[in-house]
This record gives structure tokens, C-alpha cells and sequence, in this order.
């Protein structure tokens, strides 16, 4: 796959909003004008590839939207007409579609009514279970529309006369189309423009109240009149870079709770509270020291949280050469999994570097918000999966049909594929994609839905 057909699609990222897009696949015998009414339900904004040979246009997903609700549209015409095992053929790409969608939208030619293909994708959606929206096409006139209704004999319901080519009808089967996509869940944002959650993370005597009072005593310390009581705020705001952040759940970091009984229980406890309040977490860690299977736990907790990540390592005026030269090999060994998060080295207790956290949290919160275009992601899977397709299991290769960015915060991809991918391709997948788009300080979730 080429990116030249897909320039227009990078035009368009207007902020959209986010949580899972419904995916819908348009189904149909050629020419029966899907291409057609996939260009009239994207409208301006976006042209279909043109069927140039080679480029096909098979299972090409594009970003709609109708009535301020977005999903996606995966076309899937583009194979050969050939006469002998077209029905089958047809039926068994559709299947793929299908299985892929969240609901289908079939289109067939009213003027030539019912043919046997259509019969054979019928059969296919009955099976699917999945909500169905029939389009009667190339109803161009008032005359044409006896010919729509002659589509009941499918049993799929209501057909819904539409001419693709003169946009005739087009608004009430998109308002249908609509009907029959789930919701996108609305997305789990509080206080969105406030202040940047942070959490300030690491295990007891790491250096979080030092670098606290670093950073509350360089800068101004607002104490939050909304959270706690102000003898025992919940949250500080600390104003850093010219700007507000909240340090979320920072009582506890001050009540210093390690110096009790169950230490451990509580301080797991306060990770975990804070982790779900926070936008990006600050993981202390302990430089003068070997990592602690401690430090690692608390990594991948912010890891599992799914949030952004800068890694601190503090107590930096403790090193000496020897030491420095350990670390470098320690953070290969034991941080291989996470060397996507930006390192800052600092002293809590001098403040040395303290300042330069500001650009690796801006860093790790841009990442964790990135999303890529659907078309782009999917030129480049393209691409990735024909220089290295996934591996043969069973003696089958399985096939990815395409992806999309379900979710930000952080970046959640769903790969859609007619067979299981192995755990070290999706990594691959993870690996590569990192590289492309760069997701410095954010994890990254690749998942895989597969035709069973
Ligand atoms: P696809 O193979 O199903 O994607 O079909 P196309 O979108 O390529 O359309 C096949 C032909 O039907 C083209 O010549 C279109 O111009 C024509 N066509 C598509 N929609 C309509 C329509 O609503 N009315 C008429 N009259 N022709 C249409
Ligand atoms: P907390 O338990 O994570 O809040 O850790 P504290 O901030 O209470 O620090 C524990 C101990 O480490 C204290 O004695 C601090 O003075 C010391 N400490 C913290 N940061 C540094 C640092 O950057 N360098 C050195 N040398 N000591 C530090």
C-alpha cells in the first residue's frame, strides 16, 4: 500500500472524540454501487481509492461520521467479477467483514432486485446475528421505488431506497445506519482542561516528600481548597513551567505512613488510589541503589493502570562511577519492557535536574494522547504485515484485514484478523508502531479480534 491515496485522510484529525468507534462494513455484489455510497456517506471529505489494478480496495476502513457520532466504514467491494464461484467468493469476504463489524449495511442493486449472491450474503448475516441495514440502491426517482420494496423477499427487513450516485435518500439510511451501531461508550474524563493529575510513586524512603518539597518549595504550593481539609489536603497543587499540576493523594506521601505497622499493605494501597486518580505517574526510584523488585511492581502497576509514565531516578548526587556504570546494565536488564519511558536523573535532596521534569511529563502526556488517522494506521500495517506477515500457525497463515485506534489515553489498537496472532506479533506490531508514531512515555495496548 501505497500513502499517496491516503493524504486527505491526514487532513482531517479534527480532535476527535474519543472511546471505541463502531465499526460498520458495507456489503455487496460488484457494482452494485457500494464504493458509490461509501464516497456519499464519508461526503466530501474523503475519496475512496479509485480501482486502479493492484490497488485494492478490498477491507479499506475510513473514518465517518453522521449526526456528531463517528464510526467506522469499512468498504469491502474491490474482488474480480468472475462468473464461476462468485457467490461463494463474495460471500466468504463478506464473512470476514462481518465477522469484523459492529453492524452491516448490505447493498443491493433494486433495478436487478434479489440475486443469488445476495441469497449467499444473506445466509452469511443470518448466521452473524449482527444488525443489518439494507439498502435498496440506485433508486434515482420516485418511479424506481416499487423496485425497493421488492427487497422485503430478503427478510431482512426494511429496505432503504437510497441513490448512492445523486445522494437521494441518503440521510434517513445513515439516521438507520445509526440505529443499528452501539453507542460509543462516553469516556471516563473528569475535569478535562483542569490541572495535570500526577502521581508521585516509589517505595518508602525513595525521595518522594524530598522531591515534593523540592518542587512545592521552588515554586508556589497551592493548597487545593476544593480536596481534604487544608490541615490535610488530599491533593497539592504545585505550580511548575508556569503552569498548575495536581499531585494527587500527596497526604499520604506527608503522613509517612512507612514508619508504621503494615507499611507495605498501605503504601500498594496509596499506589494504586493514586494510579486511579492520576493522569501520568512520576516513579521514583532509588539510583544509589540496585532496583528492588518493589520498584518493578510499582512500574508495571502504572503500566496495567494504563497511564503515563516518567521514571525519576533520584538520589543522583550518591553516585559514583562504579555505580553508574551498574545502573546502565541494570536498566537494560530489568526495564527492557519500558524503555519507551523517558528517564530523568535528579537529587530530591539538591534539587539538581529537579526542573527538567516538567519536559518529560509534557513528553509522556502527548504520547498517551496521541491518535492516529485510521487510514495512516492502516497504510502502514499494510505495509508492515507485506514486508512481514504473521507467521503460519497450524498450516494456516492468518490474515489481518485492518486496524483501528479504538481508544487514547493511552493509545488502545484493535487489529482485525481471520486467525490468532501470536503474542510475540503483537509485540512486533507494539514495537513497530512505536517507531512510526512515536508513543514515548505511554503504554500501548495492541489487541487482536479474531474470526473464530
Ligand atoms: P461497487 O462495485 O459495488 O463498489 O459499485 P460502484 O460504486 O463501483 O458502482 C457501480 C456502478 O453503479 C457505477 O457505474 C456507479 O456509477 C453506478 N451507481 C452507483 N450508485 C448508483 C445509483 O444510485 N444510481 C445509479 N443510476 N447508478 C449508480
Ligand atoms: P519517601 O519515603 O519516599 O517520602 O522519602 P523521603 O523524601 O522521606 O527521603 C528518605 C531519605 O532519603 C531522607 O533521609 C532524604 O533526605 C533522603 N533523600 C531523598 N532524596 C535524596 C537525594 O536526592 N539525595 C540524597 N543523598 N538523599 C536523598
Amino acid at each position: 500500500m501505497s500513502g499517496e491515496p491516503y493524504e486527505s485522510a491526514l487532513v482531517e484529525v479534527d480532535a476527535p472524540p474519543e472511546g471505541p468507534v463502531p465499526v460498520l462494513a458495507v456489503v455487496g455484489r460488484p457494482n452494485v454501487g457500494k464504493s458509490t455510497l461509501v464516497n456519499r456517506i464519508l461526503g466530501r471529505r474523503e475519496a475512496v481509492v479509485e480501482d486502479v489494478p493492484g490497488v485494492t480496495r478490498d477491507r479499506v476502513p475510513y473514518d465517518a461520521s453522521w449526526g456528531g457520532r463517528r464510526f467506522t466504514v469499512v468498504d469491502t467491494g474491490g474482488w474480480e467479477p468472475d462468473a464461476e464461484g462468485m457467490a461463494a467468493r463474495v460471500a466468504a469476504q463478506a464473512e470476514l467483514a462481518i465477522d469484523a463489524a459492529d453492524a452491516v449495511l448490505l447493498v443491493v442493486d433494486a433495478r436487478v432486485g434479489a440475486q443469488d449472491t445476495d441469497d449467499a450474503v444473506v445466509r452469511v448475516l443470518r448466521r452473524s446475528g449482527k444488525p443489518v441495514v439494507l439498502a435498496a440502491n440506485k433508486v434515482d426517482d420516485q418511479r424506481t421505488e416499487a423496485d425497493a420494496a421488492g427487497l422485503w423477499s430478503l427478510g431482512l427487513g426494511e429496505p432503504h431506497p437510497v441513490s448512492a450516485l445523486h445522494g437521494r435518500g441518503s440521510g434517513d439510511l445513515l439516521d438507520a445506519v445509526l440505529a443499528a451501531l452501539p453507542e460509543a461508550p462516553p469516556q471516563a474524563e473528569p475535569e478535562e482542561g483542569g490541572p495535570r493529575r500526577v502521581a508521585l510513586l516509589g517505595k518508602p524512603n525513595v525521595g518522594k516528600s524530598s522531591l515534593l518539597n523540592q518542587l512545592a518549595g521552588a515554586e508556589r504550593v497551592v493548597v487545593d481548597p476544593t480536596a481534604g481539609t487544608t490541615r490535610d489536603p488530599v491533593d497539592e497543587l504545585v505550580e511548575l513551567g508556569g503552569r498548575p499540576w495536581r499531585f494527587v493523594d500527596t497526604a499520604g506521601i506527608r503522613r509517612r505512613v512507612h514508619q508504621t505497622q503494615g507499611a507495605d499493605f498501605y503504601a500498594s494501597l496509596r499506589t494504586q488510589s493514586a494510579l486511579e486518580k492520576a493522569e501520568v505517574a512520576i516513579v521514583l526510584v532509588d539510583a544509589s541503589q540496585p532496583l528492588t523488585e518493589q520498584d518493578t511492581r510499582i512500574l508495571s502497576m502504572v503500566v496495567e493502570a494504563g497511564r503515563a509514565l516518567v521514571i525519576a531516578y533520584n538520589k543522583w548526587d550518591l553516585l559514583d562511577d562504579e555505580r553508574r556504570e551498574q545502573l546502565d546494565k541494570e536498566i537494560d536488564r530489568e526495564l527492557v519492557r519500558i524503555t519507551w519511558a523517558p528517564r530523568v536523573n535528579v537529587s530530591a535532596r539538591t534539587g539538581w535536574h529537579v526542573d527538567r521534569l516538567v519536559r518529560a511529563l509534557d513528553t509522556s502526556l502527548a504520547g498517551w494522547e496521541t491518535r492516529v488517522p485510521t487510514a495512516r494506521l492502516n497504510a502502514f500495517l499494510g505495509e508492515l504485515v507485506a514486508a512481514t506477515p504473521p507467521p503460519v500457525r497450524g498450516g494456516k497463515q492468518p490474515k489481518i484485514l485492518f486496524a483501528t485506534q479504538a481508544d487514547v489515553r493511552p493509545p488502545r489498537f484493535v487489529v482485525f484478523a481471520s486467525g490468532f496472532l501470536e503474542p510475540a506479533y503483537r509485540r512486533f506490531i507494539e514495537r513497530r508502531l512505536r517507531e512510526e508514531f512515536g508513543f514515548t512515555g505511554t503504554p500501548v495496548e495492541v489487541s487482536v479480534r479474531v474470526r473464530e
